[in-house]
């Protein structure tokens, strides 16, 4: 399975972080066997955002079942992880490494969506 990206989402900027992200999504999806749909890289966002910084994107969740939101919020994450001492960890409603957190925003609703970027209060590369 492939990552692709929704028709006018604009990667103005990739940071390292950016880079790091990216080969996450495209390593969960082979290993799921999950097609991943990037929604949101830079666009629509304040330019202080992690957006617009090209440390965030969003992704498809809504054509997932349950067990496959959790299996894809779980997986990105273990690929962010730098190592056996930095698994991921339920922080707030999502999961963190130490410089990487995801969640799932708006379940349930229309808009829900995966959200992935930099953990706030990192930087990265250290
Ligand atoms: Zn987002």
């Amino acid at each position: 399975m492939i990552v692709q990206v929704k028709p006018g989402v604009y990667f103005a900027r990739v940071a390292p972080a950016g880079v790091r992200l990216l080969g996450a999504l495209e390593r969960t999806a082979r290993r799921l066997q999950l097609p991943l749909l990037i929604t949101c890289a830079c666009e629509q966002h304040p330019p202080d955002d992690p957006h617009s910084k090209g440390e965030a994107y969003d992704v498809r969740s809504w054509s997932f079942t349950p067990a496959q939101k959790d299996a894809v919020l779980r997986q990105v994450l273990l690929e962010l992880s730098d190592g056996e001492t930095d698994a991921p960890t339920v922080t707030g409603i999502g999961l963190a490494t130490a410089r990487f957190y995801g969640q799932l925003e708006h379940p349930g609703h229309p808009k829900e969506h995966f959200h992935f970027q930099r953990r706030k209060g990192t930087v990265y590369p250290s």
